[in-house]
Formats: C-alpha cells, sequence, structure tokens
C-alpha cells in the first residue's frame, strides 16, 4: 500500500492540483502520512499524471507524488498570474484561455482547487450578453466542486484535504432581511459567483478555472458518498429546482409535478421530484427523451408539448409544474395542465418576456411565479438530502477545450443532460 508523506501547507501551496488528487487518492489521514489505495491511485495516474509513473511500493515524499501528476501547463506559461481559467472577452460569447489573479487568502476565506466545474444555460446567457448588462472578460461557471488547499482565519467548518463546493453566490451584505433569513440571493448587495463585482470593484470570476477563493459562509459541504463530479450541478441545477419545490410546497408524497424541458435543471427535477416521493410527469418538445426519461431518471410520465392529443389528455391533472424552459415558449399550454390552485413556476429564464394568459390563469385561480436558485442555507440542506438519496446529475464529462463545442449542442438540447468540465484533467496551470 503506498503512503505518502503528509505535506505542508508551503509545499500544498507550490502544487494544489497534486494535493487536490492526493485528497482523492488517500482520504484516510494521520499525522505523517495518508495511505492511498493502489488501485485507485493507479486509476488516478492514467487519468491525470504522467504516463510514465507507476504505482510507488512503501512510503514516499509528496514531490515524489506530486512529480508522478505533473502537466504541461495549458498554453505557454507566459504570465505570472495565480490562477488560469477560460473567459469570453465579449459578448460573441466565445471562450478562450486567460489568466488572471486571485486574491489570497484572507481572514474566513477558504481557497478551493477545482476539480470540476458544471456547465450551466446560464453561463451562456451570460457570455452572450441575453440578459444585458455583462461584464468582461468573463469566466463562466457556478457548479463549482473542488478540493479545499488552504482556509484563513476564523475558518472552522473546512481544513485542507476536504471536499468542498461553491454555487451561483460568493458574498453578500449578511446583514439584510432577506440575508438574515439566508435567502442570500435575493440580497441587493448579493456577489453572484461571476458577472459580478467584488465591493472593492473587482470582477469575481467563476468556476471555469483552476482555483478559487470564497468565503466559508459562502462554501458548501459535499455529501461524503456522492462523487465530485456529479455532485458539481447540483450547485445550481439542483438547488434550482429543489427550492421552489419547498418554496411553494410541491414536495408532499403523492402529489403531481410536471417537469418542463428536459435538459440541467429539468432532469435534476425529475430526480429530486422522484426522491420527495412525487409522481413526475416530463413535458418535453419531443418524443426523443421519453425512453430515458421513464427508464433511467424515473419519471412516471412524459408528454411531448407538440402533440395536441397528449397535451389535452393531460388536462388539469397537475398540482404544480416547474418551467426550466430556456427561450420563448407557449405558457398557455402549461396553465391547461395544472388544476385549480396549481402553481407554475419560472425557473427557465428566456431572453425575452412571455406572453401572460390571463384567461387561463384565472380560469384555474393559478399562481405563476419565479424562484431564483436557492439560499446558503437550503443549498446545503439540498446537498445532504441528495446524499441520503444518493441522487447526483446524469453528466457528460468534458475537457475544457471542448466548452465552446458543448454550448452548442446545450443550445441544440443534445446534452444527457449535464456537460461537467474536467478541471484537474484539463487545465493546468
Ligand atoms: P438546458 O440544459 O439547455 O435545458 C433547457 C431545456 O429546455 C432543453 O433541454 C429543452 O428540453 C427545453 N427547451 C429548449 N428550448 C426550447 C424551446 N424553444 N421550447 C421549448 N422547450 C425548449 O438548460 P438549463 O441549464 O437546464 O437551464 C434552463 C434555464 O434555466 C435557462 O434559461 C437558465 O438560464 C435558467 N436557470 C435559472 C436559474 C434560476 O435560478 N431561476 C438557475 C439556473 C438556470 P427538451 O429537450 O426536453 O424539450
Ligand atoms: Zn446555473
Amino acid at each position: 500500500m503506498p503512503r505518502v508523506k503528509t505535506p505542508s501547507q508551503a509545499e500544498i501551496s507550490s502544487n494544489p492540483r497534486e494535493f487536490a488528487l492526493l485528497a482523492q487518492v488517500a482520504p484516510m489521514h494521520s499525522a505523517q502520512y495518508v495511505e492511498a489505495d493502489s488501485q485507485v491511485l493507479s486509476e488516478y495516474i492514467k487519468l491525470y499524471g504522467q504516463p510514465s509513473a507507476s504505482v510507488p511500493e512503501g512510503e514516499i515524499s509528496f514531490a515524489d507524488f506530486a512529480a508522478m501528476f505533473s502537466r504541461q501547463p495549458l498554453g505557454a506559461k507566459a504570465t505570472n498570474n495565480n490562477c488560469i481559467g477560460y473567459a469570453a472577452q465579449d459578448k460573441s460569447g466565445v471562450l478562450a484561455p486567460y489568466s488572471f489573479d486571485r486574491r489570497a487568502v484572507g481572514p474566513g476565506d477558504v481557497r478551493i482547487q477545482i476539480t470540476h466545474a458544471g456547465i450551466c444555460h446560464s453561463d451562456l446567457h451570460q457570455v452572450k450578453d441575453e440578459w444585458g448588462g455583462s461584464v468582461f472578460p468573463m469566466v463562466p461557471g457556478h457548479e463549482i466542486v473542488g478540493i479545499v488547499t488552504e482556509v484563513g482565519e476564523g475558518v472552522t467548518k473546512f481544513k485542507p484535504g476536504d471536499r468542498a463546493g461553491v454555487g451561483c453566490m460568493v458574498d453578500s451584505c449578511r446583514t439584510c432581511d432577506t440575508c438574515t433569513r439566508s435567502e442570500e440571493q435575493f440580497c441587493p448587495k448579493c456577489v453572484y459567483t461571476y458577472n459580478s463585482k467584488h465591493p472593492d470593484g473587482t470582477l469575481a470570476q467563476g468556476g471555469y478555472s483552476s482555483h478559487i477563493v470564497v468565503q466559508e459562509a459562502f462554501t458548501l459541504r459535499l455529501p461524503d458518498n456522492l462523487p465530485l463530479d456529479a455532485t458539481a450541478p447540483l450547485l445550481c441545477a439542483g438547488i434550482t429546482v429543489y427550492s421552489p419545490m419547498k418554496h411553494f410546497g410541491l414536495d408532499k408524497p403523492g402529489m403531481r409535478l410536471g417537469v418542463v424541458g428536459l435538459g440541467g435543471l429539468g432532469h435534476m427535477a425529475v430526480k429530486i421530484g422522484k426522491g420527495l416521493g412525487l409522481h413526475v410527469t416530463v413535458i418535453s418538445t419531443s418524443e426523443a427523451k421519453r425512453e430515458e426519461a421513464i427508464k433511467v431518471l424515473g419519471a412516471d410520465d412524459f408528454i411531448v408539448s407538440k402533440d395536441a392529443e397528449q397535451m389535452k389528455a393531460a388536462t388539469s391533472s397537475l398540482h404544480g409544474i416547474i418551467d426550466t424552459v430556456s427561450a420563448k415558449h407557449d405558457v398557455s399550454a402549461l396553465v391547461n395542465l395544472l388544476k385549480v390552485d396549481g402553481k407554475l413556476v419560472m425557473v427557465g429564464v428566456p431572453e425575452v418576456p412571455l406572453d401572460l394568459p390571463v384567461m387561463a390563469i384565472v380560469f384555474k385561480r393559478a399562481l405563476i411565479s419565479g424562484s431564483l436558485i436557492g439560499g446558503i442555507r437550503q443549498t446545503q440542506e439540498m446537498l445532504n438530502f441528495c446524499g441520503e438519496k444518493g441522487i447526483t446529475a446524469s453528466i457528460e464529462k468534458i475537457p475544457i477545450d471542448y466548452v465552446n463545442t458543448a454550448y452548442e449542442r446545450m443550445l441544440r438540447s443534445d446534452v444527457r443532460y449535464r456537460f461537467v468540465i474536467d478541471v484537474q484533467g484539463s487545465l493546468v496551470l
């Protein structure tokens, strides 16, 4: 069994990527060394290390371990910046390598070496400035998971080697009404993970990057039993559908929930809805995802929104609907599916306003509302729930230089069901 001498903070800071890999292959800590499982280590060497490296016997230094995993930096390492990522420089939305500086770890900060980052349709809306007001250069990504490599003064929840996650927010005022009830997403001073500014005016940059420094209060603990890669999408897609189910009381076993759009958010709504014991109906634009929705994701019913007969047969059948559609679509057809007093919650954010079908709403006493991600406390609750139920995203893992193609495919709804960037495998400083 290979044993690696426990690195000092200075050694971790000079090889954070390698430390993050060590934490994944050797979770058992003692004061002097960590013990790696030979088979796991061998797999990691194949994926992330030197092709020529072999699994060592006995005890080795951290420097030797790091050498096994050294990789060529991404592009020419022409700068002294401490972070590298992929950024859009303007609203053409094309992403390319970009280096920049993150702040040093200060009081209350947690430094996370990013292992994986999910790709959300909001990333695409924002790099293309579809919602207006985008600030560039923009490093997107708000479904972030990784390994803690350093903590600042006063941090109690995390230590180097822990797994950690960051979602759509990295700071807020912490004193306003919404902050005090942990609904920080509505704080007027909320700092979103990217396309947003810190109070000192610096641009916040997201998770398509090698590391991030975040306040402990905005850092989430990840359930031990869930793999890092498929957990990343819970940080946005997961909480965005969990929160309205809880807030609008669409969480009682046996309730009938509709999910419109079977993409990243939609497929998480199916899994979380089933985890809560709901009867889940998917409403999709074509037959293409029917079999998988039912057999793999566990949906109970599947309706094609373009098929008038199928839509008619489901009239007045649902207590609530979560609408995740990212483009213009017909809302009145959805209100028709609601029972009296049913609730339609919009979470998808098309770039144009939708028509409000007043007649349909009036005749159903329907409630139409919206919902924005979820607060930090509820995000932790959702992660714990997913840990208990074994719920993760269904992902297609990609190297970071595939991101522009991934965006094109996402726009065609050609992803089952979330792209996740293998940051540690494809983005080396
Ligand atoms: P996604 O993976 O691209 O999924 C969107 C799904 O919507 C597609 O898979 C497709 O499902 C359906 N769709 C796409 N175009 C359509 C059209 N013209 N008509 C009808 N259905 C269509 O995107 P996502 O990452 O899940 O995000 C979905 C939306 O939620 C985006 O607008 C995103 O910005 C927003 N969002 C909001 C929040 C929030 O806090 N409110 C958080 C995250 C994301 P089918 O193939 O099944 O038809
Ligand atoms: Zn998102």
